[in-house]
Parts: structure tokens; C-alpha cells; sequence
């Protein structure tokens, strides 16, 4: 299978290798060495108008869909990965909304997200009890007038303390589970959340993580989205395309691992001779090559497959699982190839290795993507 991307897709692909590497790249270090989010790259994002790839043009968005949405995930997370989850977190942020939300709801905040006027998007849906097993939140969402007042603490909330807007599940009804949970549009400046601890992270530190408090939160009846006890199925279903651009924000790093160990092995000399000569070396660059080509593989087939409205979960899953832990795998190479050196803070393999690690973590376990795919198979 070969993909043959359409004049439009190697346009957005070159305008956002370009920016990555003109002006992402230069800044990758800083902003994960001090944690700072990278406020211009943020609004250069806007002004390329890759703020919302995906989704309706009717409402600012780019309307060139997953595979190209991708591509542009690919290119950030090659130079910064804490630029490409700030832009996914935003892209997840807006799916419930695009998907599910009544023409009130998409004309009043669709153009906002587009424009980046909500500061980076938020989904909401981890609590400390409830990580892996989000239907067991306790979030709760309770009906008073005209309003749903909501009282709960969410929690490792990318985005969290930098944007306005965020999609919040709740708990409408207990003692029915998943049935249960609600999905809200929470507009800060009407309905203001205390912003908690700030996590200080192993990776992705330019991108902030943060606890939500909620306390006597009121939002608006009319920002409920689709229905009662539709929110925890609207957030699996955005997480489904959520993964294919976490597995996007691998392939990216995994290029990267393999950009660097190249340079390195054929500029660095012992004995004589570039390290590159050596056949233990080679091998290494030979997995990363052989891993990288079945990792775009994998997250074009399931972003396509999106775009054509075909069932996805199962390929989706696939591609988080394998490009996650090819990341994770390679990095560790990466940082071999380079020796002692690749040991070094600010070195970017050991920052690579760092960020790949929370791949096989959010928006989903590797366990839980091996959960879906099992389940999946054995139907
Ligand atoms: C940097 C960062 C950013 C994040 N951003 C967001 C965000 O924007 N929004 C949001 O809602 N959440 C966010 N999260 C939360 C993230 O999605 C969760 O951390 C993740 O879902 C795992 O939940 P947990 O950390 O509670 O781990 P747990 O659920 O406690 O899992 C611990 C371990 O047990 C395994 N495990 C759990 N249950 C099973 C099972 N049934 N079978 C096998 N293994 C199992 C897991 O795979 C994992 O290895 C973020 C997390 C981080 C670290």
C-alpha cells in the first residue's frame, strides 16, 4: 500500500516542515529545558491557519481533513513535540464540538478555535481517580434552572491554565457508569475553573499540564453537547482521532531519532573512521529506517481511512501502539549512537527519548490500544 498525497496535502506538508524548521526547531530546546510554551510558535499556528486542519471550512477551519492534519503533527513533533500535543490537544478539543455540537454551538465556538481566540484548546476527561477507567469519574454536572453547576477536580489537563475554552465530561446520573457522563462546553469567561497544580514533566515541558478545579461551576444549559449521557461515548469516539494524532506526534520523534543518529554516526570519528562504518552502528539506522517506514504507514492508513468516514478504531489503535513504542525503542538508540554526548542535557536525542516516553501513555495506554485491538480481533 503507497499513499500518493494530493497537491493540497504536500502543500500543507511543506508550509509546516518549513515553519518546524525555520521556527520551531530553533526554539525546541529552550522551551523544554525551561518549560516555557511557545507563545509565538502558537500564533504563527493561527496565521498559517493550522490551528483547526481538519474541520469545516463553514467555520474557519482548513477542511483538508485527518491525513493532512497529520502531516502537519508529523512535522511540529520532528522539531518540538510540545508544539504538536498544544496543536493536537486544540484539534481534540474541537472534535466533540464539530461532531456533536448543535449550529448555535458550532457558530459561536468553531471560528473562535480556528482563530486561536480560545488560547489552546482543552479536553477534559482524566481525574486522579479515574485515568485509565474514565467512567469512573467523579465529576458530577447538575441541572439548577437554566444552568449545570459542576463541582470535581480534573486532572494532567494539557492546555488547562492557557486556553478559555475547554470540552469538560461530567457525571449527569449516577449509579449508570459510562451512561452517566455528560460532555460541556466550559467557557472560562462565563464560567470561570480554578486552574490547580502545575505539573513539572519528564517531557513535552513546553506544553503545560495542569489540575482544573471546578467548584459551583455554572454552564450555560444550551453548552450541554448532543445529550445527556452521551459524553463518555463523544470522547471515545474523538479519541479515536485523537490517536492517530498522538501516533502522528511519534512518527515525528521517530524521524527525528533517525535524522540525528545519521548525522552523528557519519560525523562522528573513533578509530579512525566515522562511527557510521561500523556494522552494530548500521544496524541500529537500519531498524530506525525499517521501523519509520511501517510507522507513516501505519498513521497515513489510519488518518485516510478517517477522512473516508470508514471505521478506524481498530487501525487508529494499531498505529499509536506500534509508532509509541517504536519512538520510545529507537530513542534509546538514538542516545547509543551518540555515546556520552547523548547523555547530556540539551542534547536533542536525550529531549527525543523524554518525549517519546508520554506516547505510550495518554489518549490511551499501550495496554489499553492492545485492549482495543485484542477486542477487536477476537469479534
Ligand atoms: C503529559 C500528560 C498530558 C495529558 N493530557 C491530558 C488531557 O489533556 N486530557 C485528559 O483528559 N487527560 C490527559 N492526560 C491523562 C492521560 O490520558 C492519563 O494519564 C492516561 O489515560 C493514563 O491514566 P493514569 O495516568 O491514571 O494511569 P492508570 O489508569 O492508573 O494506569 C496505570 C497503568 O496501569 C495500566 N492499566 C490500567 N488499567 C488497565 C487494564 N484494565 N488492563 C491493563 N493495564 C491497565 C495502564 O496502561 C498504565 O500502564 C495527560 C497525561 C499526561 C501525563
Amino acid at each position: 500500500m503507497g499513499f500518493e498525497l494530493t497537491e493540497e496535502q504536500v502543500l500543507i506538508q511543506k508550509m509546516a516542515q518549513d515553519f518546524a524548521l525555520a521556527e520551531v526547531e530553533p526554539i525546541a530546546s529552550e522551551t523544554d529545558l525551561k518549560g516555557i510554551f511557545p507563545e509565538a510558535s502558537w500564533k504563527r499556528l493561527a496565521e498559517l491557519e493550522l490551528l483547526s486542519i481538519p474541520y469545516p471550512t463553514e467555520y474557519g477551519g482548513g477542511g483538508a481533513g485527518y491525513l493532512s492534519y497529520a502531516l502537519v503533527i508529523e512535522a511540529l513533533a520532528r522539531s518540538c513535540a510540545s508544539t504538536a500535543v498544544i496543536l493536537a490537544c486544540h484539534s481534540l478539543a474541537q472534535y466533540p464540538i464539530v461532531a456533536y455540537g448543535t449550529p448555535e454551538q458550532k457558530a459561536k465556538y468553531l471560528p473562535l478555535f480556528a482563530a486561536g481566540k480560545t488560547g489552546p484548546g482543552i479536553f477534559a476527561l482524566t481525574e486522579p481517580g479515574s485515568g485509565t477507567d474514565a467512567g469512573g469519574m467523579q465529576t458530577t454536572a447538575v441541572l439548577d434552572g437554566d444552568h449545570y453547576v459542576l463541582n470535581g477536580n480534573k486532572c494532567f489537563i494539557t492546555n488547562g491554565d492557557m486556553g478559555t475554552v475547554g470540552v469538560v465530561m461530567a457525571k449527569t446520573e449516577q449509579g449508570i457508569g459510562t451512561k452517566g457522563i455528560s460532555a460541556f462546553i466550559v467557557d472560562k469567561n462565563v464560567s470561570p475553573w480554578e486552574v490547580g497544580k502545575h505539573e513539572d514533566k519528564m517531557g513535552v515541558r513546553g506544553s503545560h499540564t495542569t489540575d482544573m478545579i471546578f467548584k459551583n461551576c455554572r454552564v450555560p444549559k444550551e453548552n450541554l453537547i448532543w445529550k445527556h449521557g452521551k459524553g463518555f461515548n463523544i470522547a471515545m469516539e474523538a479519541l479515536d482521532g485523537g490517536r492517530i494524532g498522538v501516533a502522528a506526534q511519534a512518527l515525528g520523534i521517530l524521524q527525528a531519532c533517525l535524522d540525528e543518529s545519521v548525522a552523528y554516526a557519519k560525523e562522528r570519528k573513533q578509530f579512525g573512521r566515522p562511527i557510521a562504518d561500523n556494522q552494530a552502528i548500521q544496524w541500529m539506522i537500519a531498524d530506525m529506517a525499517k521501523d519509520l517506514i511501517a510507522a507513516r504507514l501505519l498513521v497515513y492508513n489510519a488518518a485516510s481511512l478517517k477522512d473516508d468516514g470508514k471505521p478506524c478504531s481498530m487501525e487508529a489503535s494499531a498505529a499509536k501502539v506500534f509508532c509509541a513504542e517504536a519512538a520510545m525503542r529507537h530513542s534509546i538508540k538514538a542516545i547509543q549512537i551518540h555515546g556520552g554526548y547523548g547523555y547530556m542535557r540539551g542534547m536533542k536525542v536525550e529531549r527525543l527519548m523524554r518525549d517519546a516516553k508520554i506516547t505510550e501513555i495518554y489518549e490511551g495506554s499501550s495496554e489499553v490500544q492492545r485492549m482495543v485491538l485484542s477486542r477487536l480481533a477476537l469479534q
